[in-house]
């Protein structure tokens, strides 16, 4: 491994470790719920071991998988999810980082929901997904069923793929964000997680 490559690893594990910081501050990676992922520069990809709170990240907890998911280390266990991040990465070679997360509004609303969609509407935070610039849009969010086996999960998400601006929920689950690299995935995450929180509390009134 070069000291150039040392470099970017290091600055991929501290994005990592900032971002996990940030989603616990915010409530969203309860227990050691949430995983996260970034993709460096030279295409290996740093992702939060299997378990552990994404709140109290260290260097260890961030771990290298190969682009099908494996970590390049036998002895390491990835997180639990991890095929759900390298499909993205796949899908999209400019997504260079992913968040998922637990939030309270994630997983009431898409409980609430019998869709296979939110659909949101009318809100300027719209205008911090791609390719919006006003708030008079709609921007439909793919819900999925939950399901503990990830691989056949991954095979449903697959075909929305490429139609997703916002990310997507996972039903009484959690959301999936992704950005060309940390503080854009942060960006939309929060956007995403902001517009549940209204759609939560409207549902209130
Ligand atoms: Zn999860």
């Amino acid at each position: 491994m070069t000291q150039f490559s040392d470099r970017l690893w290091s600055e991929a594990v501290q994005d990592v470790i900032q971002a996990g910081e940030r989603m616990d501050q915010r409530g969203w990676v309860p227990a050691t719920a949430g995983n996260l992922s970034r993709r460096l520069e030279d295409g290996r990809i740093a992702i939060t071991r299997s378990g552990g709170h994404k709140g109290f990240l260290t260097v260890p907890d961030v771990i290298e998988i190969d682009p099908a998911g494996r970590p390049i280390d036998p002895m390491q266990k990835s997180s639990a999810e991890t095929l759900l991040h390298t499909q993205l990465y796949a899908a999209d070679p400019l997504i260079g980082a992913v968040l998922h997360g637990h939030s309270v509004a994630a997983t009431v609303l898409s409980m609430a929901l019998a869709g296979s969609s939110l659909t949101l509407a009318g809100y300027e935070l719209l205008k911090v997904f791609e390719g919006q610039s006003t708030h008079d849009t709609v921007i439909d969010v793919p819900v999925f069923d939950n399901d503990q086996d990830i691989a056949r999960l991954a095979t449903v998400v697959a075909p929305r793929l490429g139609a997703m601006p916002a990310g997507y929920i996972i039903r009484g689950h959690g959301v999936y964000v992704w950005g060309r690299d940390m503080k854009m995935a942060l960006a939309r995450l929060e956007g995403l997680e902001f517009l549940l929180a209204c759609e939560l509390e409207r549902r209130k009134l």
